[in-house]
This record gives structure tokens, C-alpha cells and sequence, in this order.
């Protein structure tokens, strides 16, 4: 999709180093990290939020939530870790392209702000 950041990630048009990458996903460093280990784990296809997803995406939603627990354990996040999506305004979601954040690696207060 043209104007997304997180497509021109996805595609290599922005120079990213990848922390994980195959066909479906690719996950990276956040810009803005809001723990030490803040990563984000992106659909290579243009979603662009969770409420955008469809019945054809169930197999690809599962991928990703199946890689996320391989990549917290990869990330060293053994003592625990969250995984959040923002979606829509409320939740101050910035980049219209369905992320999921994973935190990690200090205590994490609940309720979120
Ligand atoms: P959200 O508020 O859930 O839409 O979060 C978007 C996240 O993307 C924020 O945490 C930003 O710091 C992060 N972000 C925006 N642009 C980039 C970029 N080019 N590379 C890495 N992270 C980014
Ligand atoms: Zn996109």
C-alpha cells in the first residue's frame, strides 16, 4: 500500500534491520522502544488494523501469534512479556498498519495508561 511506513518496511524500500523476517511477517526494533526489548511484529500483507482483518486472514493471525511466543523466547523474554495492539483512535493506534508490540524485560505496570 502506497504511503505506508510499515508496507515500505515490509517491501525493504526503508532499510530496516530485521529481527525475524520469512514470507508472512517481519519483526523489527520500534523507533520509540518503551521497554529495553520493545519489538513490533507486522503481517507483510496491508492490514490496517485489527478491526480490517477478515475471515481469510484466521491462518495468517495464528502465524503470527504462534511466531510471537518462538520470537519472546528468542528475545531472552523468559521472565514474561506483553503483547499489545492498538486499534483505532482511543487506543491511539498511529500507524495504520496491524502491529503487534511485544514488551518485554522490566516489570510492566497494569492497568496500561
Ligand atoms: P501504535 O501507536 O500502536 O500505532 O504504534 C506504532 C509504533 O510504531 C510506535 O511505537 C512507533 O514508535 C513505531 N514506529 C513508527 N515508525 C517506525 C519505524 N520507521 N521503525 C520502527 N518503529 C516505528
Ligand atoms: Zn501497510
Amino acid at each position: 500500500m502506497a504511503d505506508c511506513i510499515f508496507c515500505a518496511i515490509a517491501g525493504h524500500d526503508i532499510p530496516t534491520e530485521a529481527v525475524y523476517e520469512d514470507d508472512k511477517i517481519i519483526c523489527f526494533h520500534d523507533l520509540e522502544p518503551q521497554a529495553p526489548v520493545h519489538v513490533l511484529v507486522i503481517p507483510k500483507k496491508h492490514i490496517s488494523s485489527l478491526d480490517a482483518v477478515t475471515e481469510e486472514d484466521r491462518e495468517l493471525m495464528g502465524y503470527i501469534m504462534f511466531k510471537i511466543h518462538e520470537l519472546a523466547a528468542d528475545l531472552g523474554l523468559e521472565n514474561g512479556y506483553r503483547v499489545v495492539i492498538n486499534n483505532g483512535e482511543d487506543a491511539f493506534q498511529t500507524v495504520k498498519h496491524l502491529h503487534f508490540h511485544i514488551l518485554g524485560k522490566r516489570k510492566l505496570t497494569w492497568p496500561p495508561g
